[in-house]
Order: structure tokens, then sequence, then C-alpha cells
């Protein structure tokens, strides 16, 4: 990658900050093959690692997406038991209704903070919900 020498540098402490060393820009679908998104490193089941992105490509978005190498892309870790809880910890707070609080297999619209059926009675379908957990009795012994 940095194979380039340069000379030395005056450097200017008050001279405007350098644009970060530009990378080549694609057009969507115009990118080379051997490079890939974080999206698209995933779906393969790798991760970035460490190295930097060599290349963007435009997207609709505002900002383009950043491109890495696929052969120095490392192995995505294993999901950890305290991982998966957090995630599901995370998803479950999505997906529960706050009045009923049964525990939908989608997320619940976050501008109701409940489901469907509490908010104006249109009737869930019972297989699209785990029931709630009986209620916890936190009675002091
Ligand atoms: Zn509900």
């Amino acid at each position: 990658m940095s194979g380039q020498e340069k000379g030395p540098v005056d450097v200017d402490p008050y001279a405007p900050a350098e644009p970060e060393a530009t990378t080549p820009v694609f057009k969507r679908l115009c990118a080379p093959s051997g490079l890939g998104t974080k999206r698209q490193l995933r779906d393969m089941g790798l991760r970035p690692g460490d190295q930097d992105p060599v290349a963007e490509v435009e997207t609709r978005g505002p900002k383009n997406g950043l491109l890495y190498e696929i052969t120095k892309a490392l192995p995505v870790r294993p999901m950890t038991l305290a991982k998966e809880a957090a995630l599901d910890k995370a998803m479950a707070a999505r997906q529960t209704c706050g009045i009923c609080r049964r525990r939908y297999h989608f997320v619940l619209p976050t501008s109701l903070n409940s489901c469907l059926e509490c908010h104006d009675g249109t009737p869930a379908d019972p297989h699209s919900y785990i029931a709630p957990p009986a209620a916890a009795h936190q009675l002091a012994a």
C-alpha cells in the first residue's frame, strides 16, 4: 500500500488539514472484484480486520461505501454467549409490546410502543408472538 517515498515535508501547524489520502471511488456495481464492503464481507463470513479501506463505492446515501480487500479480510469472530445475550436483550426490547408484554417475532413500530392489538384492536396472529412470561412474583420473603 504505502510504497511511495516522500521527501521530508515542512509541516505548517497552521495550514488547513490536508484531506485524507484519497482512495479511488467507483460507481455502484463497478467496483473491481477482490474488494467488498463490510456488508459484502459479512455475507462471506468475513470482517475487514485491521486493514484500512482501499477504495470507495458511490452509494445513494450521503456517504460512500468503504471497500476492503477480500484477501486481507479475517473470519468473523464466533458469537459469544454474552454477545448473543446482549443482542437478544436489545431485540427483545424492540419486539416486546409495552402494554401486553407479548414478544413478537418482528420489531414493533417505535411510534406506538405497543402492538397493533393493544393500539387499535387489530387482532394479532397467535403465531406471531410469544406469550408474556407469567408475572414474576416479586414479593419479599
Ligand atoms: Zn400488546
